[in-house]
């Protein structure tokens, strides 16, 4: 296989905010894969698929992702400063009522910030970024030292009961649709069932039949389907429904936290049959669980917030002591999902998704800036660098020419 290497450009990657214990020997031998690392970084893909966008103020003045800007995790400076080609932006529908204003609002907010991707890439930024639609789009874009942007939809609920939405969205540049949030949808039930939304623990038993029809238009079109968010009933009856790979474009390992967002190791073995991947998830909570005592802590500590005892200052004071007390995951528990990932799924099944500005960030990999970070961490862990390449991005891109490979040869058959 040919191997995919970008454009040298000059290496504009910070130090790695690593530090080793050891000798003089042990840090030379540390900055030796430093070193490494730095090369390997510099020519791999490095796709990054998901990313929220919180609101349609983003790419305005009011949120601007072409400066170093403190309130996101992810924006154009930092991504180059970490050496991260591309990303997919993650447009969120929030699960609400399913009644005709919960429909509109989802579908309303979700073109806004359609809108609000094209703007960034077409009119604020077209010089150093640019929507790509497809992975040699992605190839192109990175090769000429821009930025690829792609979009993906986070919860199917934004298509109502409208089927013909998928082809909108497909048209607007989306190519992923995580299929539910948290929350039951028409498409499928939710590994978060939300009570006072009404669900019951299951509403489906799985996919349903309308989202049986999303997952074959998905395929016709050429959309991911994306099965972070899903119950595990919902996951195995998407990998049974749909006709090519799917991506968990950013969940986490439950043999290592356990959590619901996480994929159990049959479920790593069944997305390895099937061809798919899963894109590690950078959210402290999905990596290591938390200890009961640290969240009394924090219980408690927004209790006195709510009370007035404490204002917002001190609020983040103790809440930065709460962290040392009771450590967060880090970047090692964030390589450690990877590792397990590789092990049971393989290294063709395993990706990158931060989940940043969304809950995403740990000590290590706390935003772009830092991505190098984990390059030197897989590179200490004795990773090759097409090992490194395949998890970077590689496969997230074989998966996604598959998924245009069958929705033509369905396209063909119609
Ligand atoms: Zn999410």
């Amino acid at each position: 296989m040919a191997m995919f290497f970008k454009r040298l450009t000059v290496l504009l990657l910070v130090a790695p905010a690593i530090t080793f214990a050891g000798g003089s020997r042990q840090l030379a031998a540390n900055q030796k894969s430093v070193d490494r690392a730095k090369l390997i970084h510099e020519k791999a893909l490095t796709l990054d698929t998901h990313v929220d966008i919180l609101n349609a103020k983003y790419a305005t003045e009011a949120l601007d992702p072409g400066i170093d800007n403190p309130k996101l995790k992810c924006d154009l400076v930092k991504m180059k400063k970490g050496g991260v080609d591309g990303v997919f932006l993650a447009i969120c529908a929030g699960q609400r009522k399913r009644n005709a204003e919960g429909y509109k609002n989802a579908y309303e907010s979700v073109m806004g910030r359609l809108e609000a991707v094209h703007r960034l890439t077409e009119k604020m930024y077209p010089e150093r970024c640019e929507l790509a639609g497809s992975p040699e789009d992605v190839e192109r874009i990175v090769q000429a030292g821009k930025r690829a942007i792609m979009i993906g939809i986070e919860n199917g609920f934004a298509i109502g009961k409208d089927l013909s939405n998928v082809e909108k969205f497909y048209k607007l540049g989306v190519r992923y649709i995580t299929l539910s949030h948290n929350g039951h949808n028409d498409i499928c039930d939710s590994c978060n069932p939300r009570k006072q939304l009404g669900d019951k623990e299951a509403e489906h038993n799985g996919l349903s039949k309308f989202g049986e029809k999303v997952v074959s238009e998905m395929n016709r079109l050429g959309v991911m389907v994306d099965v972070s968010h899903i119950s595990v009933k919902s996951f195995y009856d998407v990998i049974k429904a749909s006709k090519a790979p799917v991506i968990a474009s950013h969940s986490g390992c439950r043999a290592l936290a356990e959590h619901q967002r996480d994929l159990n190791d049959e479920q790593l073995k069944a997305l390895a049959k099937n061809g798919g991947v899963i894109q590690i998830v950078a959210l402290g909570r999905f990596l290591k669980q938390d200890l009961p005592q640290r969240l009394k802590s924090i219980s408690d500590l927004k209790e006195e917030l709510a009370d007035e005892r404490i204002n917002i200052k001190q609020f983040q004071k103790r809440m930065k002591e709460i962290d040392v007390k009771y450590p967060r995951a880090n970047l090692e528990d964030f390589v450690d999902h990877i590792d397990h990932a590789v092990k049971i799924a393989g290294i063709d099944q395993v990706g990158i998704g931060s989940d940043f500005d969304g809950g995403g960030g740990i000590p290590g990999f706390n935003d772009h800036s830092d991505a190098l970070n984990v390059t030197v961490e897989l590179v200490r862990r004795g990773y090759c660098e097409e090992d490194i390449c395949k998890i970077w991005g590689a496969n997230l891109l074989r998966v996604w020419r598959e998924v245009e490979k069958v929705a033509e040869e369905l396209q063909k058959r119609l």
